[in-house]
């Protein structure tokens, strides 16, 4: 195993962990093991990578945004960095409206499994529904507010603070730019080799990312609902991710007009950062690796990978937004409505505005549909329908929520003249570095 890729050895671990969560739900108290004696060990896991996520976004973005020296080269590379995502959430959703209108997969749901779906996780539903009342209640500026922390202590103990912790890090290598350079140099210094470490550690975890996998998926098997509801939405399903696998041709697509980066290489750059997102379902927790590969594998500067790949964790969730598209569209089909060429666009700036202000975490894209039919006048109960399935599609979406962001800042770096050749060849592909 030691001398396989990392990909192959996690997809090793994936496939594994499958077959093993299978295989206990045959075998009376098997639930009980898993959850007891396996599930701890991916918990461990994401833990892990969830605990260096905001060192590293400190360590490398104060790093990154005191290597650019001055401050247009900041706005240049931020301008572009947003442009660019908001040109992709916006082709994503559009693809899911086309999809979703053309297979029509809401029309296919019958009455009565409709109402099974309803009746099994109305409970659930209404879960999510709380949550984004919670959000919705405050004013059109809350999310500009939310960006700015009253205390960076404060805002630092938690992960889902991204873009506080963002916000800071910015501001203060701004501060380290202009200030005497004798003055910032120590800090730089500092800030340098505290990055160094934070690489490191990456490294050190993911030599136990196959294993790590492995409990996640067992666990997710031996927890998920009956087969029975899963086919009932396969229409919906297949919709999703026929939509998914469309972004990723259109992320090679461009990246190779544009970087001259053949698919193939690209996407064995970022595969291990996929398969993580795909066993992990949060792109905050795939971050550090995220930004491991677009540096080493795929040859983008840290000083823009660090700038870009934050932001687009928090705000650029492609896969989220073709999700809530064909999401909301399929509900309304399965309710018997019909939405106008008007709702249908409605709906392009609220899945996009909705991706933006999804979390980097499990299930977050689910909360925020909800905001997405409300503003569509779709009924919201509907999110029962699509709850038996919200899981694996998750995987899938955070799967490209992340191929969106390792793409974009190829292109960003590309049009800065910072793409350069990969520091980690393929062939030379085994952790830790040597
Ligand atoms: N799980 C997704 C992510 O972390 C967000 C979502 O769609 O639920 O990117």
């Amino acid at each position: 195993m030691k001398n396989l890729a990392l990909h192959w050895q996690i997809l090793i671990g994936m496939v594994l962990g499958v077959l093993f969560g299978l295989g206990m739900t045959y075998l009376e108290g098997g639930k009980e093991i898993v959850e007891d004696w396996v599930k701890p060990f991916g918990k461990i896991f994401i833990n892990s990578l969830k605990l260096i996520a905001v060192p590293l976004i400190l360590a490398s973005l104060i790093k990154g945004v005191s290597d650019l020296k001055d401050i247009s080269k900041l706005s240049k590379m931020g301008g572009r960095t947003i442009a660019i995502y908001l040109v992709t959430t916006v082709v994503a959703v559009s693809i899911g409206l086309l999809l979703v209108n053309l297979i029509q997969p809401g029309n296919s749901i019958s009455e009565k499994t409709r109402q099974e779906l309803v009746e099994n996780y109305s409970g659930d539903a209404q879960k999510y529904k709380d949550q984004a009342v919670k959000q919705k209640s405050s004013g059109p500026l809350q999310a500009l507010v939310d960006i700015v922390p009253d205390n960076i202590f404060g805002a630092a103990t938690q992960n889902k603070n991204m873009l506080q912790i963002i916000f800071f890090a910015i501001f203060f290598g701004v501060g380290l730019i202009l200030i005497p350079q004798e003055k910032a140099k120590p800090v730089k210094s500092f800030f340098d080799g505290f990055n160094e470490v934070i690489l490191k550690l990456i490294d050190l975890i993911m030599l136990a990312a196959p294993y790590g996998v492995f409990a996640l998926l067992a666990a997710l098997v031996v927890e998920s609902p009956s087969v029975d509801l899963f086919k009932a939405l396969i229409w919906y399903a297949f919709t999703v991710v026929l939509g998914l696998l469309i972004m990723i041709a259109f992320y090679n697509l461009i990246v190779w007009i544009i970087t001259k980066k053949n698919p193939a290489s690209f996407l064995k750059g970022i595969s291990p950062a996929q398969l993580l997102a795909f066993s992990t379902s949060s792109s905050a927790a795939t971050l550090p690796v995220t930004m491991e590969r677009v540096t080493e594998h795929l040859g983008v500067d840290e000083e823009v990978s660090s700038f870009v790949l934050p932001i687009g964790a928090t705000i650029n969730m492609d896969g989220t937004s073709l999700y809530q598209a064909v999401a909301a569209v399929f509900i309304a089909q399965a309710f018997g409505m019909d939405l106008s060429l008007g709702a249908q666009l409605g709906i392009i700036v609220t899945a996009t505005l909705a991706s933006i202000g999804s979390a980097a975490v499990p299930g977050a894209g689910m909360v925020m549909l909800v905001i997405v039919l409300g503003q569509a006048g779709i009924p919201e109960a509907g999110l029962a329908l699509i709850f038996a399935i919200d899981r694996p599609l998750d995987m899938c979406r955070t799967t490209v929520n992340i191929t969106g962001d390792a793409s974009v800042s190829m292109i960003v770096a590309k049009s800065l003249g910072k793409l350069g050749k990969p520091k980690v060849k393929d062939w030379d592909d085994n952790y830790p570095k040597k």
